[in-house]
């Protein structure tokens, strides 16, 4: 028995609420795989451009170089050289980002995705529920609710936007628990 599967790529998904670590999770991993000198790529959709264009940036600052792409297939055309291939903000692609996954574990990457489950609404968010059911291995990240010291899992919108994506931080937004959340009036 081992823990990942021998000559065959898999898919990692790491989802949660705002503020849950996902980004730093997701960095942690990367920085894992370059100490044991697996060639490594991250991508983020270009709609998420806060703090730094060409890096991931967890909340806590801890940054990683990554490749804006517009498209999924991007992904893929860039792809070839890595073993490890890592994707945040995942929510924000189109629903091919799921056959492009499919396609990089298939050529026997290590494919590492994070991204919210669900949105502002409590919502799943874009193509994220494929994903976790494709995912090989799954982990969704808890916040700390900030009213009341919970675990959190949604994310509470603080500005009256009705748009489904409104970037921002904690200007913005706030991880809240079941209890603390309160639905959006607009929906
Ligand atoms: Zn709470």
């Amino acid at each position: 028995m081992t823990l990942t599967p021998i000559n065959a790529g898999w898919i990692e998904v790491i989802c949660g609420s705002m503020f849950s670590g996902k980004t730093e999770e997701l960095i942690r991993r990367l920085r894992r795989a370059q100490i044991a000198k697996m060639k490594t790529i991250v991508f983020k959709p270009r709609i998420d451009s806060r703090y730094s264009d060409s890096h991931i940036v967890s909340h806590n600052q801890v940054k990683l170089e990554s490749h804006l792409v517009d498209t999924p297939e991007e992904i893929l055309e860039l792809s070839t050289d890595a073993i490890v291939v890592a994707i945040d903000e995942a929510q924000f692609f189109g629903d091919s980002i799921l056959e492009i996954c499919k396609i990089l574990a298939n050529n026997g990457k290590r494919v590492v995705v994070a991204g919210l489950d669900t949105d502002y609404r409590g919502m799943p968010f874009g193509p994220m529920p494929q994903l976790m059911c494709e995912a090989d291995y799954l982990d969704k990240l808890r916040a700390i609710c900030v009213q009341c010291g919970n675990p959190a899992t949604y994310t509470q919108r603080t500005s009256t936007d009705a748009e489904q994506v409104v970037i921002g931080e904690l200007d913005k937004y706030e991880a809240r628990c079941r209890n603390c959340y309160e639905k959006p009036k607009d929906n």
